[in-house]
């Protein structure tokens, strides 16, 4: 049970001894069903996928979307041009970039007309495309999905401010897609200390121009935004653990502890909100339960996260048919032990990070 916690920026040493790290994606995956998460999150094996999962490609694609109405927001509206050019081209490559932003700033159009072309633009360079097996998260919709995004943008958001951490260098980091990778060192009841490496990447980081106070900003996209759906970020750990990292970068007197959430419904009805946006608040109540959330699910990993010894991890089975799928290590449990063994030697180990681990080690580097 923790006790008390300070939080820090992972040293250059520690990220070079590459020192284990959580993610919110491995917490939720782990407390999901410890043997699932640590085989597909942690371990990062999988056996050969049959199919796109298309919600994360979907969501990843609107994220972009998203990523360039704030790049127009520094670039045009806050006028820093330069620091937004750089820090697109990072994020979405250079070449991207340039058919992207096209000859929007050249042309002047009104913010209206700039923000279609580059959302459209985005959503058309990049690789997404239709699965006949998805009428939901086609092309056509995410479409119609962004022009719904940005008449809601213009009309609530357009003064959020994006934080800038130096207005004379371009290059130095601005508050979009910012990568966090901190350490948590927490003393428990018992005077144990414990430290817990968490990575992430806050998606918008806001800062008030007058009082320069810091809130971030998070966007979600979701088949449908109802009141469940809203009342779950009353708890959610990845806005907390986020909003606790910020103490690392940040004059503690200036975190306000809120979170504006953005929320996208893909697709498009007409019977409800196709955009929505409220803030999450979080305090130390939050944080410490988030940090008692990582230290159980890093005991978790620490026992069975040594190859094998995942087959032997809890087993919280309610979880075997979640999301109206089965769990893609079903066939993998449902064998006899002896065969498991062999079955975990032949599944594959993902080469790739995930996007948030690519884009938050791109910008450690
Ligand atoms: S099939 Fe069930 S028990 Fe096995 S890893 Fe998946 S959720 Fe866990």
């Amino acid at each position: 049970m923790l006790e008390s916690f300070t939080v820090r920026k992972t040293t250059q040493q520690e990220k070079a001894d590459r020192i284990p790290y959580l993610t919110c994606s491995m917490l939720e995956a782990v407390n999901t069903c410890p043997k699932w998460g640590i085989i597909h999150s942690v371990q990062a094996k999988v056996f050969t996928v049959g199919y796109r999962q298309m919600a994360l490609e979907a969501g990843s694609l609107m994220h972009e979307v998203f990523s360039v109405l704030n790049f127009y927001q520094v670039g045009a509206i806050q006028g820093l041009y330069q620091h937004m050019d750089h820090h697109a081209a990072l994020l979405f490559t250079a070449e991207r970039w340039e058919t992207i932003k096209g000859d929007v700033f050249e042309k002047k159009l009104d913010d209206q007309r700039s923000l279609e072309r580059l959302a459209l633009r985005t959503i058309g360079s990049s690789d997404f495309y239709d699965d006949p097996e998805d009428k939901n998260r086609t092309l056509a919709n995410l479409e119609h999905c962004a022009l719904e995004l940005i008449n809601y943008w213009l009309m609530n958001m357009r003064d959020f401010n994006i934080y800038i951490s130096d207005v004379d260098d371009p290059s130095a980091p601005i508050g979009i897609e910012q990568s966090l990778d901190v350490v948590f060192e927490i003393v428990d009841a018992g005077g144990e200390c414990k430290d817990i490496r968490l990575i992430g990447l806050i998606d918008a980081v806001y800062q008030n121009p007058t009082t320069k106070n810091i809130s971030t900003g998070e966007y979600k996209t979701a088949s449908s935004m109802n009141d469940a759906w809203r009342d779950a970020f009353k708890t959610r750990h990845q806005i907390t653990g986020y909003q606790a990292a910020l103490a690392a970068y940040f004059d503690t007197s200036l975190i306000t502890g809120n979170t504006i959430l953005l929320g996208s419904a893909v697709p498009v009805r007409k019977t409800t909100a196709p955009v929505q946006h409220f803030t999450i608040e979080r305090d130390a109540e939050h944080t410490r339960n988030f940090l008692n959330t990582c230290l159980f699910t890093q005991r978790i990993i620490d026992e069975y996260s040594d190859g094998a010894d995942a087959l032997e991890a809890p087993m919280f089975t309610h979880s075997c048919n979640r999301y109206f799928r089965p769990c893609s290590q079903l066939d993998l449990c449902a064998s006899a032990f002896e065969d498991q063994a062999v079955m975990y030697e032949q599944m594959l180990t993902k080469p790739e990070l995930s996007p948030s681990e690519v884009k938050a080690f791109l910008q450690n580097s």
